[in-house]
């Protein structure tokens, strides 16, 4: 999977469809089944997959994970169409009644206990091929942070592995000589029998662990035993801790209650017997402000905390925060600086997009994107550019058209993938689309291979933007004439949402008919004036 990851994510879609034509289209039908694991951002992949398997397999397709469990019936039916069940919550029980074929149910939701978790070493189904694993000890989470899609699947239980067959594990972990463990349990260390555990997993020579622990439950006789062990194992355990934020208001609405005193404490410790640790943190909390947010890694920093990452806030589809987004002001929307089909919280009532870009910007220190003192100046100029680009419906003015046409020029001359605000270019709907373009790695080598097609690249992607929007002016007043009961606000927020969907889909088309001509480029030359011939 890992040459996958050099490209966007448009083009690891397309490379993986591509990539399962060529090696297991002759062989699916071999198989009475194909099960997907779906997450909010593989919504594109799996449909993808879905629909060119549909033709030529003869079996059942089955949809898990996640995103299935926590989308309600009707959004589930809408979101993925073409599949022919679908398990929501742990799937051990409900696939064995598929495959048994004993349910007459599309929709399926079986509880599991202990002895339904059937070990996949154990039993060869995963052979250990590899030095490095993932492993389980315990399923579930007795939490139930807002955020967080484990606590929404998980239904407060934990269900704790059969002992006999964690140690039939570890044995084999220790014949087959495994380096490295990822521990995928939602809180490892619970209580004494997981300190045994981990006594156990340390008699493995040699291999390492990473995985997660929780401030909440780390605390007298256990923090100590715990202590103890990582101290004698340094360079062997790898720690991840949830912060998420320092501030009340912020916990109540996560549904997190940290103690910050006892968190100051942990760390004072883990600093001072050179535990191995990392933080994670979010932004793009109802609540927060970019100031709170600063002050939440302030606390990190002034606690000798080494290693923290910022994660934006996304929220799960069945969360409390989703339910209350109108009250909490959120709004959702895709970052301007990654091309992931992934929509965050972007707004809420304490914080406005251009502060959270500047969240965005100090929580990925490496790309610093927007130089944040000039703040005041940048909100003046958005704030006018929206107002007057509103009722504007012809989209790039000749020198609009040439100031984006020698910025998009440059960009691929210089390999430089950037996000650059294109504010005041006429093209800000097309922001995303632009940078998602940009971001097509095989383009830009093609680019610096050969520079003619720096400049053909260019005018196709200024014709994409105009054509674009003359397919949207040609479907607009159909557009309007539906909605002409709304207040003049409400619809120019509803045009604006309809206008970005078609945005969207339109640079979907074009990017994967250029992907397509790219890659057949490697064989012969190609016509490249005629994408997005739509
Ligand atoms: S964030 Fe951690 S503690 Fe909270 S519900 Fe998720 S897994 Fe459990």
């Amino acid at each position: 999977m890992d040459n996958y990851f050099e490209y966007s994510p448009l083009e690891i879609e397309a490379r993986i469809i591509n990539d399962f034509k060529k090696k297991y289209f002759n062989k699916v039908n071999v198989y009475s089944f194909i099960a997907i694991s779906a997450y909010a951002w593989t919504e594109n992949l799996v449909n993808g997959l879905i629909n060119i398997l549909k033709p030529i397999f003869n079996g059942k397709i089955i949809l898990g994970g996640y995103e299935i469990t926590a989308l309600n019936d009707d959004k589930l039916y809408k979101t993925y169409p073409n599949a022919d069940y679908y398990v929501k919550g742990y799937s051990e029980k409900s696939l064995e009644k598929l495959f048994k074929n004993e349910s007459k149910n599309r929709i399926l939701n079986e509880k599991i206990n202990e002895n339904d978790l059937i070990s996949v070493y154990l039993s060869g189904i995963i052979p250990l091929t590899t030095e490095s694993i993932y492993w389980e000890s315990k399923r579930g989470c007795s939490f139930h942070c807002d955020f967080c899609e484990w606590g929404n699947a998980a239904s407060n239980k934990v269900i704790r592995l059969n002992e006999d067959r964690i140690d039939d594990e570890i044995n084999l972990f220790k014949q087959n000589k495994i380096k490295k463990i990822n521990i995928l349990d939602a809180n490892f260390i619970l209580n004494d029998h997981d300190i045994v555990i981990l006594e156990k997993l340390l008699e493995i020579q040699d291999c390492i662990f990473n995985f997660q622990v929780n401030f909440n439950i780390l605390k007298n006789k256990l923090l100590d035993k715990f202590v103890s062990i990582c101290k004698n194992n340094r360079n062997r355990l790898f720690l991840e801790l949830g912060l998420q934020t320092i501030h009340k208001e912020e916990m109540e609405i996560l549904k997190r209650n940290n103690d910050i005193e006892h968190i100051k404490y942990i760390l004072q410790i883990f600093n001072n017997q050179n535990i191995n640790y990392e933080i994670s943190i979010i932004f793009g909390i109802p609540g927060q402000t970019f100031e709170t947010f600063q002050n939440t890694i302030r606390f990190l920093e002034e606690n000798g905390c080494k290693k923290y990452t910022a994660y934006p806030l996304r929220l799960p589809q069945n969360s409390i925060m989703k339910k209350e987004a109108s009250k909490l002001k959120i709004k959702e929307d895709y970052s301007k600086f990654d091309s992931y089909p992934i929509k965050f919280v972007t707004e809420s009532y304490s914080f406005d997009r251009l502060e959270w870009e500047m969240m965005y910007s100090i929580a990925n220190k490496s790309k610093i994107l927007i130089p944040y003192e000039f703040v005041s100046i940048m909100k003046k100029v958005t704030e006018n550019y929206i107002t007057k680009d509103m009722d504007k419906y012809s989209l790039l003015n000749e020198v609009e058209e040439n100031e984006l046409s020698d910025i998009i020029y440059e960009k691929l001359c210089k390999n430089d993938i950037s996000n650059n605000l294109l504010l005041g270019t006429g093209a800000d709907k097309y922001y995303i689309a632009i940078n998602r373009i940009l971001s097509i790695k095989s383009m830009r080598e093609l680019c610096i291979r050969e520079k003619k097609y720096t400049r053909i690249f260019t005018n196709l992607i200024i014709d994409f933007i105009k054509k674009t929007q003359q397919h949207i002016l040609n479907v607009e007043n159909t557009f309007i004439n539906e909605n002409q009961n709304l207040s003049a606000d409400l619809l120019s927020q509803k045009k604006l949402e309809w206008e970005l969907e078609i945005i969207d889909k339109e640079c979907k088309a074009f990017c994967e008919e250029l992907y397509m001509k790219i890659e057949q480029k490697q064989n012969m030359e190609v016509d490249f004036t005629s994408p997005n011939k739509r």
